[in-house]
């Protein structure tokens, strides 16, 4: 009989294939005494396990595809470092020679010492690096625990494979897109964190959430995984498989109907018509834009430009990466967002400053941004100059008061007058935005307003922050409601200002791709809609089977005072149908 599990949907689809369990933690490693007489031998069977971890990463650094981003090789080449370094190659040995003790045990206490070592660095960066040491050292204890292990073996058959891991970070889902996985669950996460996100821009099938998928899912056994419904099948009969396989191909027959509206343009029934742009974040997503036929970038992530990466990418590399997607969308607005690295997003290895407990809460977007001015001059200088191939908008993320923003707009200026002194071109028009995703900042979008070409709602954030909801927290994900009476109202006052200031309020987070919502955020009366590429065809269909004028007095409805909060999801759902 089937078990069927529930997760988190993080990204749609149906996928079939083979479990494969991502063993992340260290393996439970024992000590053995040895004789005198062992001791040689132990040192050889050490010797030859780094040389076998060596050997496999180079393997892997030779199968990683030309078009696998850059960081990747980065990674790797650093593992190499660290693994030809005398702490793990040397260290180890003279431990099995003074105590007698197996070389496995050898390295776990060489892995213990260089733990509290590095947890005493006042440096984050070095701090953050104690996780590659213990990715090098799993390898050689892997080597040393079988000594036929190959991990290059391990990568070829993730191919059609379900990865099951406790966790996932974003490089992590690209590697494993790579490696043409079919899909992807994990214990933790939430359906908003970056890792699902990139799963939905890479178009993998994946749930999150999952509290002890490890356990619950058998190394190699066939499952059904389905995104939609946030649902995964283990012990499946040949009917079901059948089943689901049918269910997979009538998917595929929708999107290629969807397909087909590429190149419609978006506009009610009854005529109004609908700026509907796309969220990007890798270089990748440019294909996914175009062929969803988005009318522009409403939300370039730049993230990318930072992290996983021991330094920032240069002036001259963020111009080229921005110039590349500009000429790639051919004179469609490009909205580029400033660096918002915090919360989620891992740190810049850089960053000095203290960890904190609460990172949602803390120096992250542009009061991060605030703090290193000098940073942010590059990334503005790098904008602006990428401008004149192209029409580009700066959105500035996180920010909860008028003070941030005049900060942000005089490091603006400096960059512009730096780049005049340098005889520089760039747009002196470039129109300049915030993202409202903080309740404090829809509560005063009228006074930003006043000053800004648009304001772009990031419901993500927006949703955690008015709830009080960790995003990426799994145990408090069944809170995470879009429909909150006071999300609608904060949406709607952001798109009040936007109209009396008659200026553009954009929306791109999650809520805007998800077409569950598009005929609500209509009939409230958004007009410009950022969604995933992966979504945005599903939000066209929507919008060009629904009228406004019909929409808007049962909108008004739903977010007025007088709907009683429980009542606001019938509704909605009376909308759809
Ligand atoms: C948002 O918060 O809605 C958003 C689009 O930004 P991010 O998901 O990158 O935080
Ligand atoms: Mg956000």
């Amino acid at each position: 009989m089937a078990l069927i599990i529930s997760g988190l949907g993080a990204s749609r689809g149906i996928a079939i294939g083979n479990v494969h369990l991502l063993l992340r933690s260290s393996l439970e490693v024992y000590e053995r005494t040895l004789y005198p007489d062992e001791i040689s031998t132990e040192v050889k069977r050490f010797k030859s396990a780094v040389d076998r971890a060596g050997k496999q990463l180079h393997k892997i650094q030779d199968s990683i595809p030309p078009e696998a981003p850059k960081e990747i090789a980065s990674f790797i080449e650093s593992h190499l470092l660290m693994l030809k370094d005398s702490m793990l190659s040397k260290a180890p040995i003279e431990i099995i020679k003074e105590i007698y003790c197996n070389a496995e045990w050898a390295l776990k206490l060489q892995r213990d010492k260089l733990i509290a070592v590095f947890e005493q660095m006042e440096d984050d960066y070095l701090q953050t690096r104690q996780n590659d040491i213990d990715h090098v050292i799993n390898l050689i204890q892997k080597m040393l625990f079988d000594h036929q292990y190959e991990v290059e073996k391990e990568i070829q058959t993730l191919r059609g494979s379900i990865i099951v891991a406790d966790d996932l970070t974003p490089a992590d889902t690209v590697v494993l897109q790579h490696q043409n996985i079919a899909g992807f669950i994990t214990e933790l996460g939430g359906p908003l964190s970056h890792t699902a996100i990139i799963a939905r821009s890479l178009g993998i099938p994946a749930i999150v959430g999952m509290q002890d998928a490890r356990f619950l899912l058998k190394e190699n056994e066939q499952i059904i995984i389905d995104g939609s419904e946030g649902m995964v099948l283990a012990g499946v009969d040949d009917k079901t498989i059948k089943e689901y396989k049918a269910k997979q191909r009538e998917q595929k027959e929708e999107r290629r109907k969807l397909e087909s509206l590429r190149d419609v343009k978006a506009r009610t029934k009854d005529g109004i018509a609908i700026n509907l742009q796309a969220n990007i974040e890798l270089t990748d997503d440019i294909k996914a834009l175009k062929q969803s036929g988005a009318q522009g970038v409403g939300l370039y992530r730049t993230e990318f430009l930072y992290i996983d990466r021991d330094e920032p990418a240069s002036e001259n590399e963020q111009l080229s990466a921005y110039k590349k997607v500009i000429r790639a969308l051919k004179g469609l607005p490009v909205t580029i967002r400033t660096l918002d690295l915090g919360a989620e997003k891992e740190f810049d290895p850089k960053y000095k400053g203290p960890l904190v407990q609460n990172p949602a809460l803390g120096l992250r977007g542009l009061r991060r941004s605030l703090k290193d001015t000098e940073l942010f001059k590059l990334q503005l200088r790098a904008i602006l100059r990428a401008s004149i191939i192209g029409p580009v908008r700066i959105m500035f993320p996180m920010i909860t008061s008028h003070e941030e923003l005049m900060m942000a707009l005089t490091v603006l200026d400096q960059a512009k007058r730096e780049l005049k002194e340098k005889d520089k071109e760039f747009d002196n028009e470039i129109p300049i935005g915030i993202m409202i995703e903080v309740p404090a900042s829809a509560l005063v979008a009228a006074r930003f307003a006043k000053q800004l070409d648009f304001l772009s709602i990031g419901t993500n954030d927006l949703i955690q922050y008015t709830l009080a909801i960790d995003r990426i927290d799994e145990s408090v994900n069944y809170l995470y409601d879009p429909l909150h009476p006071a999300v609608l109202r904060l949406i709607q006052l952001t798109l009040q200002a936007g109209n009396r200031a008659k200026i553009p309020v954009s929306m791109c987070g999650e809520m805007a791709g998800d077409p569950r919502y598009t005929r609500l955020l209509l009939g409230m009366g958004l007009r410009h809609f950022s969604a995933h590429p992966a979504t945005v065809l599903d939000v066209k269909s929507i919008i060009n089977s629904s009228s406004v004028k019909k929409l808007e007095p049962q909108c008004k409805r739903i977010v007025s005072a007088a709907t009683r909060p429980d009542k606001i999801h019938q509704l909605v759902d009376q909308l759809n149908e």
